[in-house]
């Protein structure tokens, strides 16, 4: 197959370049870097079925040749508003992307006759009141909040693909993707899995927002890559949680950290960093992606961490 990645220079589209390949498909990579790193794709660049396209996907796409795939992966993706990469700081640019940029993706698939795959998230489903979530959860959001651009965007494209795979017989698959981890990640984009190993190495206090109470569940990349690329290959038009279902709290997953790193400094708590919204349990229900596409991950916490710590030591 031939594929388009959009967001191909970031954390996941750079991993997800990396898995296509693997599976022997030709790879064409589009980015416009807003939150993305070049380095992600250099070890790609002397691969003679990978190329690469600087494109904002919010300008239509003009494509010359035939793809078969169309993965839209394009769009800011930290929460934190202290990031100048943190999606509060790119606010028209991560609604653009959300709409504009997924109504760009489907017209090039749909024009492709190609099958189309969407990166949407848990943040979906808010700060939700049901527990774990499952796909059928209709979710509790604030659609004027300080995280709206980013949810408000991934539910409009969630509703537009569906507009697009109901009445115009797009062959399109919605993921809905948990906190992932692995290398890549940007180191100042301050998701809490980088800031931490960052502050941690350098023998710092882990930095806790509010009570560290609040529960994540993190999946290795390569299980999310795994999982994407069955739900890629399936015939699954409705979405599809995408996760780890090992529940943490951050104040336990900051003292895994300073554990594996042998960090003396402990942690320094933010009870005034809680940002709005911020949800306070997130855990995926996993059963559909098991009977659907026989996916669940494979890699536990810890060994992904020391994984991704290592990473971090060596870049
Ligand atoms: P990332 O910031 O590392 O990657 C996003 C990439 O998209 C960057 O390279 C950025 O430059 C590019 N981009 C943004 N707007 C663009 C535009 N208008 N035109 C072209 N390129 C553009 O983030 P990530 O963690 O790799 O996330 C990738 C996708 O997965 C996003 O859509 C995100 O919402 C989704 N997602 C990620 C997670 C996670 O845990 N990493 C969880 C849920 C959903
Ligand atoms: N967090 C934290 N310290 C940090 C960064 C994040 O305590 O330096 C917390 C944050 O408040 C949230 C969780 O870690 O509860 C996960 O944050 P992240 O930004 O990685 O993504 P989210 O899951 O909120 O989208």
């Amino acid at each position: 197959m031939r594929v388009l990645i959009t967001g191909a220079a970031g954390f996941l589209g750079s991993h997800l370049c990396d898995h296509l390949l693997g599976e022997g498909h030709e790879v064409v990579g589009m980015d416009n870097f807003v939150t993305g790193n070049r380095e992600n794709l250099v070890h790609l660049l002397r691969n003679k079925s990978f190329s690469f396209i600087r494109h904002d996907v919010t300008e239509v796409i003009s494509f010359q040749g035939k793809l078969d795939a169309v993965m839209h992966f394009a769009s800011p993706a930290s929460p934190n508003p202290e990031s100048p990469f943190g999606y509060p700081n790119l606010p028209v640019e991560t609604l653009a992307a959300g709409s504009l940029g997924t109504f760009n993706t489907l017209n090039l698939a749909r024009m492709n006759a190609a099958r189309y795959l969407f990166a949407s998230t848990s943040e979906v489903y808010g700060d939700p009141l049901e527990h774990p979530q499952k796909e059928t959860y209709w979710g509790h959001v604030d659609p004027v909040g300080l995280r709206s651009m980013y949810d408000e965007a991934k539910r409009f494209s969630e509703a537009l693909i569906m507009a697009y795979y109901r009445s115009k017989n797009t062959d399109t698959r919605i993921v809905r993707i948990f906190n992932t981890f692995g290398p890549r990640m940007r180191v100042d984009d301050g998701r809490v899995v980088p800031s931490f190993i960052q502050q941690a190495l350098r023998h710092k206090p882990l930095t806790i927002f509010g009570n560290g109470q609040q529960t994540r569940s993190f999946c290795y990349v390569d299980d999310l890559v795994d999982g994407i690329y069955r739900l890629l290959m399936s015939d699954e038009h409705f979405p599809v949680n995408i996760g780890n279902p090992m529940e943490i709290s951050i104040l336990k997953f900051a003292e895994m950290i300073n554990h594996l790193t042998d960090n003396p400094a402990g942690m320094d708590f933010h009870p005034d960093k809680r940002f709005d919204n911020d949800p306070q349990r997130r855990c995926p229900d996993i059963s559909r992606a098991k009977s659907l596409l026989g996916w669940e991950p494979k890699v536990d916490l810890n060994e992904g961490l020391k994984r991704t710590i290592a990473s971090y030591q060596t870049s």
